[in-house]
């Protein structure tokens, strides 16, 4: 097992991207998945959807398990569904960026 990991060897936008990721992580609902906007025919013959768009519904996809899974988003909930769906992107993206700057040093000194 490796050394725990000391401050002072990061670079200041090291240590930058992980004050963000701990901040977001203590900060923020996270959710993983993509949304997905669907619109379906209800069926009634009098509806309004007969003819026009149809009922919108948006849905939080997820792979889990080696499965797909779905849930219906109720409407007072998108909202704060979307934004934990970006808060989880930001993140995973600051995640990366350390690990792409833990492979450069992998690379360099097998560390
Ligand atoms: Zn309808």
């Amino acid at each position: 097992m490796a050394a725990p990991l000391s401050r002072a060897e990061l670079s200041a936008a090291e240590r930058s991207l992980r004050s963000h990721i701990a901040q977001l992580a203590s900060g923020e609902r996270f959710l993983r998945g993509t949304l997905s906007e669907r619109s379906s025919k209800c069926g009634k013959p009098n509806c309004h959807c007969v003819n026009g768009e149809g009922h919108k519904s948006l849905y939080l996809v997820q792979s889990h398990a080696g499965k797909v899974r779905q849930i219906c988003v109720p409407k007072p909930l998108q909202n704060p569904v979307r934004q934990a769906v970006a808060e989880y992107q930001k993140m995973r993206q600051l995640i990366d960026e350390v690990s792409e700057l833990q492979w450069k040093r992998f690379l360099k000194r097998k560390a």
